[in-house]
């Protein structure tokens, strides 16, 4: 292969902290072979094109891998284990760039100004081009795709470019294919959407997105690894139980073994059973079809069984695919405690997951934080094969999850992310993520009352948190 056209590699999720960041993560033999140095500019050619910025890559990066985050990812239209190809790029300084702003921003009301100066300093010296997806952390973590540059092609804004944000009902504005792309990436319970899914075709006029790069509202899983905090090793049983089948369900027929049916994740309420459900799901590209046991046994009396049988065509109508079936002792409850109907849908659940085919790519994933209550016969061998505990996160797991919800959000000097963990005993991931999300509109309050054009300015403090701390009681003590 001649290397100055690009050498492949296999993609491999980015480490937390490069999340949101534009980097290649590349082994030292990638780096010789196309004579790259740090700091330098490659592009990532997969489905499609993004552009992101060489960092060495380390003990995670072995030879023939790349570690790319998330939103290079989603930018170049890949996910982990696809091949993508990576060269060097020469990138030209901009003169001119458009920006499509989200609808969203309207309620923000701040500025053109304002934002042009906010993006302006975000994206100085980064590469970008035409069709990239940008979350702007100045602006609460909203993304913006960029619409147009000149010179065309990939170029580094710098500081005597000219940034400009383009709004929906501009003339010529890209900002509704940008809102377009937002939403269908935006199905996450909580948090900034990470674009992850939402496919970010180039906003040019003869590339809008086609209907089908909008995925349908059950395939939209938008998490990703990156957006677990902790839980390492639970994540770590997950996938070793699940994306195997669901990527590639011929290895289990070629070995003559059966591939795992279900797995069972039990724990207490927010600690991040659908997160990780979610997360695999997109990961390895696969529908993801949410059951809610409660609203299936109430909603359709009568008609529960038919309705999970449904579920369950859909899902190998549409496989890979993973059925996450949330409070699932709802529905799967001891069969003797229960009346004639609980037994009938209980059975019905036996057999569909007895007859799901041993081709493997559908997999059954259950979530339920009373474990002790499930009908005994679902734990059996051939069913839920695998139970895994995701419990409530120590100190170190809080620190995590702090960094996943604090990542995008401009922190002030003061902030002690490790004293906050340290001081947040009882806090699930739901609830940590309450207490960042309260403590960023605390500042925004405070920024808003002092003076509106400092508004993009805005750092989220200690005593911002301290004061959302007052306010957000961890979920346990709740009940
Ligand atoms: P569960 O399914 O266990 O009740 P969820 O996965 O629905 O909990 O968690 C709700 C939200 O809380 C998630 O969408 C996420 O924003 C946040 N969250 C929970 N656990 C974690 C975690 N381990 N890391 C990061 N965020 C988390």
């Amino acid at each position: 292969m001649n290397d100055t056209a690009g050498l492949r590699l296999t993609v491999r999720a980015a480490e937390k902290r490069d999340a949101g960041r534009g980097i290649a993560r590349l082994p030292e033999s990638a780096r010789k072979r196309l004579a790259l140095l740090s700091g330098d500019t490659v592009e990532v050619r997969g489905e499609r094109t993004a552009v992101a910025k060489v960092w060495p890559g380390g003990p995670d990066a072995p030879d023939g891998s790349v570690l790319i985050d998330a939103d290079t990812r989603a930018n170049a239209g890949v996910k982990v284990g696809d091949t993508v190809t990576i060269s060097p790029v020469d990138v030209s300084d901009a003169d001119r760039v458009t920006v499509a702003a989200p609808g969203r921003l309207a309620e923000v009301d701040v500025s053109r100004e304002v934002v042009e100066r906010a993006l302006s300093r975000e994206l100085r010296d980064r590469p970008v081009t035409e069709g990239e997806a940008v979350h702007v952390e100045r602006l609460g973590g909203l993304r913006f795709v960029v619409a147009r540059t000149a010179p065309a092609g990939t170029v580094r804004i710098t500081a005597s470019t000219d940034v400009s944000v383009e709004y929906e009902g501009d003339v010529g504005a890209a900002s509704d294919r940008a809102d377009a792309q937002t939403d269908a990436g935006s199905d996450r319970a909580g948090g900034a959407a990470t674009g992850a899914d939402s496919r970010s075709a180039p906003a040019s006029d003869d590339a809008r997105p086609k209907a089908g790069d909008s995925p349908p509202a059950e395939h939209t899983a938008g998490a990703t690894y990156e957006d677990i905090g902790g839980l390492d090793e639970e994540l770590e049983l997950v996938r070793e139980t699940i994306e195997l089948p669901l990527s590639e369900p011929e290895v289990f027929t070629r070995l003559g073994i059966d591939p795992p049916k279900g797995v069972l994740l039990h724990g207490p309420p927010g600690t991040g059973k659908t997160l990780i459900a979610r997360a695999v799901a997109n990961e390895v590209d696969a529908t993801f079809i949410t059951v809610d046991g409660p609203e299936i046994m109430s909603k359709y009396k009568g008609e529960s069984e038919e309705r999970l049988r449904e579920v369950f065509e859909r899902a190998s109508d549409d496989a890979p695919a993973i059925i996450f079936f949330d409070e699932i002792d709802s529905i799967a409850g001891k069969r003797d405690d229960g009346g004639d109907v609980e037994n009938r849908v209980v059975g019905q659940l036996l057999s569909l997951m007895d007859g799901l085919d041993a081709r493997g790519d559908v997999i059954v994933i259950g979530a339920t934080n009373r474990v002790d209550t499930i009908d005994p016969a679902l734990r059996r061998g051939g069913r839920f094969d695998r139970e895994i505990e995701i419990g409530v996160p120590g100190e170190a797991g809080r620190r995590q999850i702090l960094d996943v919800h604090t990542r995008r959000m401009p922190l002030a000097d003061d902030v002690d992310l490790d004293r906050i963990a340290g001081r947040t005993h009882g806090f699930v991931g739901a609830d940590i993520e309450g207490l960042a999300q309260e403590a960023a509109m605390t500042a925004l309050r405070r920024a808003r009352e002092s003076d509106s054009r400092a508004l993009t300015d805005v750092t989220v403090g200690k005593a911002d948190f301290e004061a959302a701390h007052a306010n957000v009681e961890p979920s346990a003590m709740r009940e």
